[in-house]
């Protein structure tokens, strides 16, 4: 059993990371973010509050996750492109709040990580939904890198870019993922720590790459 926990705030790279560090290992890539995401998308979508529990609860018990073929399915819609916009990062980020929600996406989380090998990617997997996994890394970059590659990134895609808007934002979702009393983000006691603010992402798919190779004896 191979399980790799990839934690660490938004924008560090993790998605781009863990989805290539499973395919070299031949791994499942599993977003748990995508899960918050989609129910957030849900909750914005259907007027409901992610501050009135018990809508919340109402909408989760009518509610399906599923990962297909790599996309996320939102009750059977796709839902893969419409969840990556700031919008639904912050209504992700307030959704996550409730323990009722994280119990929804832990329950997911655990039953995929006991079925397969997967690298699972999220906010607090090493620490909380597996924290048995065999390897655990968290990744950091400073919130003003984070920043520059966003921004860069929504350039060369020819859209409009903020750079202090982005900043913003960074850090306002930071802090709320930090101080939740829910099962915040933060590193598991035995995690290995990588700061990505000066790696290339080559650079950063080796570092996880070889921490997995010195952890487990497996290479890619
Ligand atoms: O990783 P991503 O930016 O897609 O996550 C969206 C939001 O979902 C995060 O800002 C965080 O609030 C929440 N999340 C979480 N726990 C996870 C993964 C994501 O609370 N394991």
């Amino acid at each position: 059993m191979l399980r790799v926990a990839i934690d660490g705030p938004g924008g560090t790279g993790k998605s781009t990371i863990a989805k290539a560090v499973a395919a070299r290992f031949g791994l499942e890539y599993i977003d748990t973010g995508a899960m918050y995401r989609a129910l957030g998308l849900k909750a914005k979508r259907n007027g409901v509050n992610a501050a009135d529990e018990d809508a919340v609860r109402d909408m989760l018990a009518a509610t399906t996750i599923d990962f297909v073929g790599g996309q996320t399915h939102l009750d059977g819609e796709d839902v893969s492109g419409l969840i990556r916009t700031n919008e639904i990062s912050m209504a992700a980020s307030n959704i996550s709040k409730l323990a009722i929600v994280r119990a929804k996406v832990d329950e997911v989380s655990r039953y995929l990580a006991s079925t397969k090998d997967v690298v699972m990617e999220g906010r607090d997997i090493g620490a909380t939904v597996i924290p048995d996994a065999e390897v655990k890394i968290f990744m950091t970059a400073a919130p003003e890198i984070r920043a520059k590659r966003r921004y860069e990134q929504l350039l060369a895609a020819g859209k409009e870019a903020d750079y202090d808007r982005i900043l913003k934002e960074i850090q306002e979702r930071d802090y709320q993922d930090s101080h939740r009393e829910v099962s915040p983000l933060r590193a598991a006691e035995d995690a290995v720590f990588l700061d990505t603010s000066n790696m290339t992402i080559e650079e950063n798919i080796d570092a996880v790459a070889e921490i997995i190779t010195a952890k487990t004896g497996r290479s890619a």
